[in-house]
């Protein structure tokens, strides 16, 4: 049996410690909003009083938190709700399962060695319900040793595990895989955009489409206009799903990335302006795939 650490209890890492609950561990959980905390106490987790309390006790660390700088408070910042580094046992795994900047996780994993530690980056995909069914993808970047040790772990909570390579390689496929994810669906979506204009039924494009060269994720399992895939948002009114705030924020990600290596991402760089300016009209808690409605306004 063995104490693990689980900081940052929202809409993923809830459900992902109450499937780690279902193991033999001893599962010690935190949030500063102290209200998920206790709501994962009464599913049978223990409380951990601050960040220090957790580093101290427990021999794997999860974090699953919604920015950089989040991560590197709890993992390098000071008082009680920062250091995990200064304060774990030698040799403790840290799991970082948020999505953030590439530089920064490889980073985090260098100060972790130099502190006698095991990082791993291991970003998901899957979203809320991939979380609570234990389906997640993880995509992770480490030692292959620190890999293997995390392994059972991640199995507890999905089912897709995969080594990317080096520090930060999780992070790195995580944001490849979003941008072109932010492309398709742009593209998906303008094509519908014109098949109306030319007076082409959705549902034939769609059949047609899905079956011939166009087919892609976006069109095929996630179409953006209501009808063909009846467990798509856009029959559901664009509830997310994946929101358009979380989809920007991994363009940010990317885009960043892209300037810092010069690496010319047109597509990337345009699919990025037009999520901000969707997420800047309110849109931000709407599925990303509701873009259509946005690009079908820019027509006007
Ligand atoms: P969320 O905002 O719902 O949850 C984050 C939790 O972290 C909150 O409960 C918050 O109180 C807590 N928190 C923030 N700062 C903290 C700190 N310093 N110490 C302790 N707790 C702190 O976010 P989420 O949707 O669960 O996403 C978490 C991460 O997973 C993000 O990096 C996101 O990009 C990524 N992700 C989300 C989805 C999704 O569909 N929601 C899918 C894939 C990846």
């Amino acid at each position: 049996m063995t104490n693990i650490g689980f900081i940052g209890l929202g809409n993923m890492g809830f459900p992902m410690a109450q499937n780690l609950l279902k193991s033999e561990h001893n599962i010690i959980v935190y949030d500063i909003r102290e209200e998920n905390s206790k709501k994962l106490q009464n599913c049978g987790a223990k409380r951990g009083k601050n960040i220090v309390h957790i580093a101290n006790n427990c021999d794997i660390i999860i974090s699953m938190l919604p920015s950089t700088k989040d991560v590197k408070e709890i993992m390098l910042g000071k008082g009680k709700n920062g250091a995990i580094f200064a304060n774990s046992k030698e040799n403790s795994l840290i799991i970082d399962c948020s999505s953030i900047d590439v530089k920064a996780s490889r980073e985090l994993a260098a100060k972790a060695k130099q502190n006698n530690l095991s990082y791993i980056d291991a970003p998901v995909s899957g979203g809320v319900m991939g979380a609570k069914n234990a389906c997640l993808t993880f995509m992770c970047g480490g030692e292959k040793n620190d890999f293997l040790r995390a392994l059972p772990i991640l199995k507890l909570m999905g089912k897709n595990i995969i080594h990317a390579g080096s520090a930060g390689s999780g992070q790195a496929a995580k944001i490849c895989n979003n941008m072109l994810l932010a492309i398709s669906m742009i593209g998906v979506s303008e094509a519908f955009n014109l098949a109306d204009s030319l007076g082409l039924d959705r549902q034939k494009l769609f059949d047609i489409a899905s079956n011939s060269s166009g087919q892609c994720w976006s069109l095929n399992t996630y179409c953006p206009v209501p009808g063909p895939v009846e467990t798509a948002p856009s029959n559901n009114n664009y509830r997310p799903g994946f929101s358009a705030f979380m989809m920007l924020k991994d363009l940010l990600l990317s885009q960043n990335a892209a300037d810092e290596n010069n690496i010319i991402t047109p597509l990337g760089r345009k699919a990025k302006n037009l999520y901000e300016d969707f997420v800047a009209g309110g849109n931000g808690e709407t599925d990303f795939s509701a873009i259509i409605k946005y690009l079908r306004r820019l027509e006007n």
